[in-house]
């Protein structure tokens, strides 16, 4: 589960890592207020989606092509004059309210986004900072580790990707033991990475250790702050905060769960997320629906190396009713790009003649306007074939992996 920058720095603020101070607000005219709540002088406007790139991403509204925006968000374009930016530098209450209706109610683009770019409802206004130094800091799960790795590098403020894939010598790692935290050596040794010094190591240390508590603490999956700077001062400040959690564990954390802005997830994910469907939509024409979250992946493999391309990932788990696979259904044939539908069972606990009835059942109360592939093995899997064929119904059935694979994808280059 993703959350908004303002909300990220709530959690560092509880946390006690030093952030700038802010004010959410979601119509122009609270620009001003928060402007000078906020004591005015240099204020950040800040667009709030779930995606990075904003400082060069452009707000755009519906007269503008997305293709075009993407192109100058990217830098692949130079950026006409007067094309708002996700995030802005102002001087004044007015200003500030300029930038807040350059923002509000239009769509962002950045490179993150794709061309299709995020609605922005919500916008941060923050009090600015003179930045002596941009840095970056970033803590991700290392599966070869086998723990999270607290990554610092000297590069902020540019695209993390583009330093590790450039020059990964500037990118300093310190694994961390989730029972321990950060320890003071590795603090010190991460403020020496980044060159700090003197009282500026000592709130550097600090920071990173709480950042890394709280990443602990909240069962967070991935956290990023870029930038986070040094001030002429010597404070360090985290400008930038990405946090991504667990999802599985998000019943220990309900103050994190309420965060969720629905606005900014997939529809299709939420209303699979509501049945106990596990849902994750993908580029593709070919639906799957499909009993466990193994035989999920392998059917994508499969649908893949016989030439297709998986249009998502669905699991209805151990059980298949009907009442999972008509939800199913629905989900995955209101997607317009489906050309066809795979289903792939395995009757372990469940029998499949079972299967093949809540199959029926669910087939008969939808629409099905794509070729529906069925593949069905398992415990009573004859008798299970025996009612799909019987059936009357236009379902494809294949017997074997190779062959649902292969048979799917043929269906879907006929129908497309
Ligand atoms: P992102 O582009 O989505 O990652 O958004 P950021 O929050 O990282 O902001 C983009 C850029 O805006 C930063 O890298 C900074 O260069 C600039 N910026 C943000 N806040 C401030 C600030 O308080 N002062 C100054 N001078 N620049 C800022
Ligand atoms: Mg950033």
């Amino acid at each position: 589960m993703k959350v908004h920058e303002y909300q990220a720095k709530e959690l560092l603020k509880a946390a006690g890592v030093a952030v700038p101070a802010g004010i959410v607000i979601t119509a122009p005219e609270e620009a001003a207020k928060a402007y000078e709540q906020l004591g005015g002088g240099l204020i950040v406007v800040k667009a709030q989606v779930h995606a990075g790139g904003r400082g060069k991403g452009v707000a755009i509204g519906p007269d503008v092509d997305r293709a075009e925006a993407l192109a100058i968000a990217s830098g692949q374009k130079p950026r006409p004059d007067g094309m708002a930016k996700g995030v802005q530098l102002v001087r004044s209450a007015e200003d500030a309210v300029a930038a807040a209706k350059s923002l509000l109610g239009k769509t962002l683009v950045t490179y993150q986004t794709g061309a299709e770019g995020q609605l922005i409802s919500k916008v941060l206004i923050t009090v600015g900072h003179d930045i002596a130094r941009e840095l970056y800091l970033g803590l991700a799960v290392d599966r070869a580790l086998q723990c999270p790795v607290l990554m610092a590098s000297t590069e902020g403020g540019v695209e993390i990707e583009t330093v590790a894939h450039e020059s990964p010598e500037k990118i300093h790692r310190e694994p961390i033991d989730v029972g321990l935290g950060l320890a003071s050596f590795q603090a010190r040794k991460v403020c020496k990475a980044l060159g700090l010094t003197g009282e500026t190591a000592k709130k550097g240390e600090t920071f990173f250790k709480r950042f890394v508590q709280l990443f602990i603490d909240k069962d967070a999956s991935l956290a990023e702050i870029n930038p986070l700077i040094v001030t002429e001062a010597g404070d360090v400040l985290a400008l930038d905060c990405k946090l991504n959690f667990d999802d599985n564990a998000m019943f220990r954390h309900p103050d994190i769960a309420a965060m969720l802005d629905t606005a900014e997830e997939d529809p299709s994910e939420l209303r699979a997320g509501k049945s106990g469907l596990s849902y994750v939509s993908l580029d593709g024409n070919i639906a799957c629906l499909v009993n466990g979250a193994g035989l999920a992946m392998s059917t994508m493999d499969l649908i893949k190396y016989h030439g297709g391309e998986p249009a998502n990932f669905l699991d209805v788990g151990g059980g298949a009713n009907k009442d999972q696979v008509l939800e199913g259904f629905r989900i995955l044939l209101g997607s317009p790009t489906v050309k066809a539908v795979l289903v792939n069972i395995f009757g372990g606990i469940m029998k499949c003649d079972t299967i093949a009835s809540a199959l029926l059942a669910a087939y008969d109360e939808i629409d099905f306007r794509v070729p529906l592939v069925v593949r069905l093995e398992g415990t009573n899997v004859e008798a299970g074939r025996k009612l799909i064929e019987e059936s009357g119904r236009k379902i494809i059935t294949a017997s074997g992996l190779t062959d649902a694979a292969q048979k799917v994808v043929a269906a879907a280059k006929g129908a497309a």
